[in-house]
């Protein structure tokens, strides 16, 4: 049972329950009240009904045992007139006197008391004088009569016992009484007995005399009792007679009465039990329902509160997703389903948001190794940040993306928020861009080649691969120049073939451009590496040796000489043998020359060396 609330704090049908609880409650007491009021009523008007009969039983009952004692008194009195007349049969029994108790019949005169037969109730002898006084006095009835004797019998009043006097008289004195004693209840029918009647009898005055002893009868109550004069006998009988059979009725009906009373009362009080216990289960119950209805409304409205705060959430992040131009992919972190999506990401992976959302993460990625590595540097790091990845883009289309990754929570769930940003463009620019980088470093390496060979055509002797006169020229007068800034010494040498146009003639000029070529290769072995060589034209060459002095040139030059005349070479078939004939010049240290003039000294000491018979190196004069 809850405790009882506030009746503000009640629910109507509880409110009403209550009322009418107590309502019920009221009629019931009323309908009890109302019930036991109409019974007592009914009671009372039955008693006072039943006590009309009972007064008119009694009276009746009255009327008959009035007239039963006033007879038996009236034989008693003739039998006593018959006693006393039949002086010689005063002997006889006394106990053929009805209804004298216990036989004892005593003369009383007044000299001598004598018991004439009997041995019981002895009569004291304060009665004797009393009857003495009494027949003694002039005014005495001569008929039978009944004295009262308190001193005699012990029970004064409640006696059953009637002493009766007869005064024996002689013309008009009397000389002696005849005296007894009779049971009052003698004097009455058995049949008047059945009921137990309480009676008395009394003297004119009221006095009781004798009674059965159940009843204390005196002056105030013998209104409530009926009395009756008796016949000739100066003595009423008052009698207090119930009839068992009324009382039985009465009895009867007031216990029917008190029963079917009680018995409804109980039912009434047991329906009202129920129904109380009916009114204050559905008090209770509807209490309880509204507390619930209560209680459901604040929780009803704290969801609805929190759902709109949900939904607002949603929205804002749903707005969020949908507005950036990244594409954004909210995926379950366990099931790595997608929840939702942005139009950005629908359109990257060329299909549509519906469509999107039943796919799963991994099945996004071209490669779904590449998705795995991804969400194991998530899960170590707990976000992954512009990795490159291949996307299946759903129209077969190449799709690049720059993912990130991060934990979230989303609608309550642990997410994962993937954003992808489309590369695809930068990754196909920076394609073409190397593309184009390795055609141009291709196209920088084949003008490389083209300006290489340029500058070895314009630079070099297409024959012999030694540098051509021009650059020679131009080679040696930069590092003349040096050298004389430098104040270094630098020898140049003219070096022209013999003969050489016997070899034309003979062999033919493929075996003359063998031998220039046999020549140039043995000359670019002896050189030392600072050294340089160049082809002036036809058979003639020269020599560049920088920081060397003209003696060392000639012995360069000349150990040169030896090593071509030494040995022979084959072309053709045909094995040939070449000389030449040099001539050295230096620069003098400090003094500035100029190349033509170093190399016509040069030239002048070639000419000697012809002219000395050839295969020698001549030096110019210093
Ligand atoms: P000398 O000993 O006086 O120098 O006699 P020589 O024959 O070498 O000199 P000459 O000037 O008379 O002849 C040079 C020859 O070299 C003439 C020419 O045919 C030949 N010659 C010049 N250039 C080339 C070439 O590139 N290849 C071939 N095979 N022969 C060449
Ligand atoms: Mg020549
Ligand atoms: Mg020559």
């Amino acid at each position: 049972m809850t405790p009882t609330l506030p009746p503000e704090q009640q629910a109507p049908e509880a409110q009403r329950a209550r009322r009418l609880l107590r309502l019920s409650w009221v009629l019931a007491l009323l309908v009890l009240a109302v019930m036991w009021g109409g019974v007592i009523e009914g009671l009372r008007q039955r008693q006072s009904l039943l006590s009309a009969q009972q007064q008119t039983q009694q009276a009746e009952w009255l009327r008959l045992s009035s007239a039963a004692v006033d007879d038996r008194l009236r034989n008693l009195y003739k039998e006593l007139q018959l006693f006393a007349n039949d002086q010689p049969s005063l002997a006889r029994d006394a106990t053929q006197l009805f209804p004298l108790q216990g036989g004892s019949l005593w003369l009383v005169d007044a000299s001598q008391q004598q018991q004439l037969r009997g041995q019981q109730q002895a009569l004291s002898a304060a009665a004797a004088l009393q009857v003495r006084q009494w027949l003694q006095s002039p005014a005495v009835h001569p008929a039978l009569t009944v004295l009262p004797l308190p001193v005699i019998d012990k029970r004064p009043g409640n006696s059953e016992l009637l002493q009766v006097v007869l005064p024996l008289c002689e013309l008009e004195r009397c000389h002696s009484a005849l005296t007894g004693f009779l049971r009052v209840s003698e004097l009455l029918d058995p049949e008047q007995l059945v009921d137990h009647p309480a009676y008395a009898v009394l003297d004119i005055n009221g006095s009781v005399l004798a009674s059965n002893g159940s009843m204390d009868f005196n002056g105030d109550n013998l209104t409530q009792v009926a009395t009756t004069r008796l016949g000739q006998v100066p003595l009423l009988l008052a009698a207090n007679y119930r009839s068992s059979q009324i009382i039985r009725s009465f009895n009867l009906f007031a216990l029917s009465l008190l029963g079917v009373a009680l018995v409804l009362s109980c039912l009434l009080l047991l329906m009202m039990w129920r129904i109380s216990q009916i009114l204050l289960h559905v008090e209770h119950s509807s209490n309880q329902f509204n507390h619930a209805q209560q209680l459901l409304a604040l929780t009803n409205s704290s969801l609805r509160e929190k759902m709109r705060t949900l939904i607002d959430e949603q929205r804002d992040q749903q707005t969020l997703i949908e507005t950036v131009q990244v594409g954004v992919l909210i995926v379950d972190a366990s099931e790595l389903s997608i929840l939702t999506s942005n139009d950005a990401a629908a359109r990257m992976l060329g299909m549509s948001r519906q469509m999107l959302q039943r796919q799963t993460l991994p099945a996004l990625f071209h490669n779904p190794q590449r998705c795995e590595e991804l969400l194991a540097v998530l899960q170590e790091q707990q976000i992954v940040t512009d990795r490159e990845a291949q996307l299946n883009n759903h129209n077969h289309k190449v799709c690049w993306s720059m993912t990130s990754m991060r934990y979230l929570q989303f609608r309550e769930r642990h997410a994962i928020a993937v954003s992808l940003i489309d590369i695809t463009e930068r990754i196909a620019h920076a394609q073409r861009l190397q593309d184009e980088k390795q055609a141009t470093e291709r196209a920088l390496a084949q003008l490389q080649a083209t300006q290489h060979e340029l500058y070895q055509r314009a630079t070099l002797d297409d024959l012999t691969g030694l540098a051509n006169r021009r650059h020679f020229l131009s080679f040696a007068g930069k590092a003349l120049e040096r050298a004389r800034l430098a104040d270094d010494t630098v020898a140049v040498a003219l070096i022209d073939l013999d003969h050489f146009k016997n070899i034309n003639d003979r062999y033919g000029h493929a075996a003359g451009d063998a031998a220039l070529q046999h020549f140039a290769s043995n000359l670019r072995a002896a050189l030392p590496d600072s050294a340089m060589a160049g082809r002036m034209g036809g058979e003639e060459f020269a020599l560049l040796l920088p920081d060397t002095s003209l003696g060392e040139a000639h012995a360069i030059v000349d150990v040169l000489r030896n090593g071509i005349a030494a040995q022979s070479f084959h072309t053709d078939g045909q094995q040939l043998q070449l000389t030449f004939s040099a001539g050295v010049a230096a620069s003098r240290n400090g003094h500035a020359h100029d190349l033509s003039e170093l190399l016509k000294l040069a030239d002048k000491a070639l000419y000697r060396a012809k002219a000395n018979g050839r295969n020698c190196v001549e030096s110019s004069a210093p």
